[in-house]
């Protein structure tokens, strides 16, 4: 049986580990595979496709795209998308955008109260251009000063959405972002649609509209999700046609999830395959 985790993060977003060091750990775990579905950005590909050929892993280049409904954000993994179609990639930058603009009120309003925090310190930390600036960047910089003790504590208290201290990001609406993706041929999945951190879920209604605009998938087998949580959203899948997808979430020491402890179903994987418009590595 083929095991691939569909969903990973690197440090290109707000994972800690290289793409060269995913791969690795990949094989390592017993792994065939990973997709890469950093937030926001393409930019890990190129690595993760050099390290994927060496190694003999396969890669499914994907990303995790930024999605914003009523004032609550929801995450679509966008499997095999063409990099250069102009729609998706102007989003993407607009994205990274909204990204930097949202993080730096933020740092601004908690160096009010805590004046360690700047601008300044957070670029020493993540040197290079074009990050998706995200909440966890700013919860290391709150480690490093020793505000918090890890990503959680900072999660739980000054980076919550009920904490004065949080901005709501902007983003496009989930159908919307589904007809992106599949205009620039990539595969539209919704990520981790029940889980715990979601400020509330996106309603069915929601997710009935992301189908009609192409929706291919909800992402079921994940950290996030308990039984209960499986149930309901293999319920939406029956009922919406939609298939299932699974990956960890891994962000390298940002998170608990460790790498494959959710994986693709082997025909999901092949769907996706058929569906998108770039090839995997890996694989002849
Ligand atoms: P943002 O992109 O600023 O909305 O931050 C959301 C990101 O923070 C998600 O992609 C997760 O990777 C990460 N995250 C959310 N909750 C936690 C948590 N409790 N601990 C560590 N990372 C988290
Ligand atoms: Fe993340
Ligand atoms: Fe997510
Ligand atoms: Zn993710």
């Amino acid at each position: 049986m083929r095991l691939i985790d569909g969903h990973v993060h690197s440090e290109i977003s707000d994972g800690t580990d290289s793409p060269q060091v995913l791969v690795r750990l990949a094989a390592e775990a017993g792994l065939e595979g990973i997709a890469l579905t950093d937030h926001d950005t393409f930019d890990g590909w190129e690595a993760a496709t050099a390290s994927a050929k060496e190694s003999g892993l396969i890669l499914v280049r994907g990303v995790e795209l930024s999605t914003s409904y009523k004032g609550s954000s929801s995450h679509l993994l966008a499997y095999l998308p063409d990099p250069t179609d102009a729609e998706l990639a102007a989003t993407v930058d607009k994205l990274r955008g909204a990204r930097e603009q949202r993080l730096r009120w933020m740092v601004d309003a908690i160096g009010t109260d805590y004046p360690l925090i700047t601008w300044d310190r957070l670029l020493e930390q993540q040197q290079e251009d074009g990050v998706p600036w995200g909440r966890p960047h700013l919860a290391d910089l709150l480690i490093e000063e020793g505000y918090v003790a890890d990503r959680g504590e900072a999660f739980s208290r000054l980076l919550s959405p009920g904490s004065p201290y949080f901005m709501h990001q902007w983003a496009p609406q989930p159908p919307e972002m589904v007809e992106i993706v599949r205009r620039a041929g990539g595969v539209p999945v919704l990520a981790h649609p029940l889980s715990k951190g979601r400020q509330r879920p996106l309603p069915e209604s929601v997710i009935a509209e992301m189908t009609d605009a192409g929706l291919f998938g909800l992402e079921r087998n994940h950290r996030e999700h308990d039984g209960a949580a499986r149930a309901e959203v293999d319920r939406m899948a029956r009922r919406f046609h939609l298939a299932t997808s699974g990956g960890s979430d891994y962000h390298g020491t940002g998170k608990p999830n460790r790498l494959g402890e959710n994986v693709l179903d082997r025909s999901v994987l092949e769907a996706i395959t058929e569906q998108g418009r770039i090839p995997l590595v890996g694989v002849n």
